[in-house]
């Protein structure tokens, strides 16, 4: 069986996605069309559900889905989109919410892609970034934390699809 040990509490994770949704709030204070908020499926789900109640300037929800690293803990450097947005998003404010930055790569193909489709605007919010692995690859505009380089669960993250649920961030020991 194993352990997980926690590196980000429930708690630590509310206040700062409140944060967050002030900053991203004040940000987009101004947009006379709903900002258009897309979460990278799976590993986004909770973070979108809820970082979009702490945002108090009028939202649309978007989902994008890629492929991930599958069943392994190393990143292919292969992206693939398997599910894409339902609607356009030229001249709208766009944010990507992603669960974690690791390499950078994930969200700059998806960055890149958005802006072939002439958005307003587009800009990257990511819960969790691992620094010494994104090193310059994408500047992230809106992050929660910056963790070490660690394989991490929970709060969405799966460890085999599994340990999504969890309500924290851990390590699997
Ligand atoms: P990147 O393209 O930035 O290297 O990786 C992005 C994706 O890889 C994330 O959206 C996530 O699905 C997955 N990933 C990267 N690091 C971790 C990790 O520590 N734990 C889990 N569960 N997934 C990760």
């Amino acid at each position: 069986m194993h352990t997980v040990k926690v590196i980000l509490s429930s708690e630590q994770i509310q206040t700062r996605i409140a944060e967050l949704g002030k900053e991203i709030s004040a940000h987009y204070a101004s947009v006379k069309e709903p900002l258009v908020l897309v979460g990278v499926l799976k590993g986004s789900f909770l973070f979108l559900a809820d970082l979009c109640r702490k945002i108090s300037v009028p939202v649309e929800i978007e989902f994008i889905g890629v492929s991930s690293y599958g069943e392994a803990t190393e990143s292919s450097g292969v992206v693939q989109i398997t599910q894409d947005l339902t609607r356009p998003i030229e001249n709208r404010d766009v944010l990507l919410v992603e669960d974690i930055v690791d390499t950078g790569l994930t969200a700059k193909y998806l960055l890149d892609n958005f802006k072939t489709r002439e958005p307003k605007s587009v800009s990257l919010c990511a819960l969790l970034e691992k620094p010494a692995q994104n090193q310059g690859t994408i500047a992230i505009d809106f992050c929660g934390f910056q963790i070490p380089d660690q394989f991490v669960v929970g709060y969405g993250l799966d460890w085999a699809q599994k340990m999504r649920n969890l309500p924290y961030v851990g390590v699997v020991e």
